[in-house]
């Protein structure tokens, strides 16, 4: 074990926009606890820089306060006051940036969404940056996420270094690329960065229109650049990577994929206690009593218990396969199953039409649609469902299909991106059987979903032992964070050494 303040362990500090449980939109906010509480008991100083948002959940920060300081920054000509507020979340030291700004930034009841969505953030780049720069900490690696935070990138190169702040190394992490951040390339002034120098083809001009775009920044001067697993590493670099694969190419000697964990503290079925009764791979009875409780819960149909329950957590985004989540429901329901999804849509096109469904399906006491999010009852679904539906277009990594494993229940995706590095067709003989976790279909359409749904239903009503080994099988693998934390570690190392003997 590395200690902090060594040769070895590190002072690591991650800016981002989310951070679970106290900021969650999505897997970036598993990402960033995940990964920080990893890297914090391999003996590395980790902290965080978040937003202070007004909609945050407060409760699951602890001994949260302002502290006795003012950092001020630069936006738009002006400096600008932030209080900074400390708390732990997790275990892990946060701040969070409250900006003194008449727009009032965080103020808006969401964490993304609003019309100035590239002001609030750039902002916070800055403020995030600025508070580092004043506090004479001597951090060894800042790492931003997304396009949110992809502007410290270019701000720490082109403006703070000059100022001497100069000793850690950017590491970049595009969780997704079909969010790139872009705007006229004038707004990229506003939080102090140079139009003239940057809004150029090799730097931060987007590959297609004239705008600027801030993950092409993030990717030209990040000292280490990932995505969250190596199969999406492999797609970015072809039309995966939504105009940026010229770029990733020729930056691909610092560009690697790592596939995320979960955290296995918070997603642990034997020590749940949103569970109902808590259970492990031992004890497949408690598994059973989960799915009798969420059926009493939602109203569903609970005869026969062994009647298969497939659960879908989502959020409702063309990405995700909308329509084959909603052919999974019907699917389902001719196939005589139960089918229950948990997701909420941004898109009022999508989330109308699943409140279609809903509808719908209202008297059908073998389908549910809760079209929310609702972390309490998130639990209870992946304790509940004996198979996991993801059929994403592309997915980056995804975090469901681990987590659905670790609860027993087994997953159907599409082979794509991170789904592609975790689940193993049960059926493919071409590859070691004490792998294979569960059932994949390659083409996005209804007959290659409808497929794999047909071999799991059969598996699961035909052969109910090899079924069981299967779930104890995907319940006992480790999807922990110690593997991938190790490979962050050994980046950051090299990236470290590298900047020590710059020095
Ligand atoms: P993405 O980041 O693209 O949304 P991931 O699979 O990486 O997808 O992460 C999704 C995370 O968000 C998981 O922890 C999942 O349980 C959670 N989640 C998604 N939708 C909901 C919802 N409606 N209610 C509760 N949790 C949700």
């Amino acid at each position: 074990m590395a200690l902090p303040g060594t040769s070895s362990g590190l002072h690591i500090a991650h800016i981002a926009a989310e951070m679970a449980p106290v900021a969650k939109v999505g897997g970036l906010a598993d990402v960033i606890s995940g990964l920080g509480k990893a890297l914090q008991k391999k003996g590395h100083l980790v902290e965080i820089i978040l937003p202070k948002y007004d909609c945050m959940q407060v409760d699951q920060v602890s001994n949260l306060k302002v502290l006795d300081v003012l950092v001020q920054s630069y936006f738009e000509g002006n400096m600008f006051n932030n209080k900074i507020w400390t708390g732990t979340v997790e275990g892990l030291p946060v701040y969070f940036i409250e900006p003194e700004h008449p727009a009032k930034f965080f103020w808006r009841a969401q964490y993304y969404g609003e019309h100035d969505d590239f002001k609030r953030f750039s902002y916070f780049s800055r403020a995030a940056l600025e508070l580092l720069y004043q506090s004479g900490k001597k951090v060894d690696i800042i790492h931003c996420h997304d396009w949110q935070t992809a502007f410290v990138a270019p701000l720490y190169w082109d403006v703070y270094a000059n100022l001497g702040f100069n000793s850690a190394r950017i590491c970049f992490t595009c969780h997704n690329f079909e969010y790139q951040g872009s705007a006229p390339a004038r707004d990229l002034a506003w939080c102090g960065l140079d139009v003239e120098h940057l809004d150029r083809p090799d730097r931060m001009r987007d590959n297609s229109h004239g705008r600027i775009n801030v993950v092409k920044g993030a990717v030209v001067y990040s000292n280490i650049v990932t995505t969250v697993s190596p199969t999406y590493a492999l797609e970015v670099r072809s039309e995966g990577g939504r105009g940026l694969q010229d770029t990733l190419k020729v930056h691909s000697r610092k560009f690697l994929g790592i596939l995320n964990g979960i955290d296995t503290d918070t997603w642990n079925p034997s020590t749940d206690r949103y569970l109902k009764v808590q259970y492990n791979a031992n004890d497949l009875q408690g598994k059973a009593a989960n799915k009798a409780a969420l059926r009493k819960q939602l109203n569903l149909a609970s005869a026969y218990p062994s009647q298969p329950l497939v659960g879908c957590i989502t959020r409702l985004v063309p990405q995700k396969g909308v329509h084959l989540i909603r052919h999974a429901i019907y699917k389902t329901a001719e196939l005589g199953g139960q089918f229950v999804l948990l997701g909420s849509s941004p898109v009022p096109d999508i989330q109308r039409e699943f409140e279609g469904i809903a509808e719908y399906f209202q008297n059908n006491n073998n389908i549910r649609l809760l079209l929310k999010y609702d972390d309490a009852l998130s639990h209870c679904i992946y304790a509940a469902s004996d198979m996991f539906i993801v059929p994403s277009i592309f997915e980056p990594c995804g975090l469901t299909q681990m987590i659905a494993m670790r609860y027993g229940s087994v997953p159907i995706v599409r082979k794509t991106g991170g789904l592609n590095d975790s689940v193993f067709d049960f059926d493919d003989e071409a590859i070691p059987m004490e792998v294979r976790n569960g059932f994949t279909f390659v083409k996005a359409d209804e007959q290659g979903l409808s497929g794999a749904m047909e071999r799991a239903f059969n598996c699961y009503t035909r052969k109910p032992e090899v079924w069981k080994q299967l779930v104890q099988k995907d319940m006992r693998i480790d999807f922990s964070w110690d593997t991938s934390a190790s490979q962050y570690e050994d980046i950051y190392q090299k990236a470290a050494a590298r900047a020590r003997a710059a020095a």
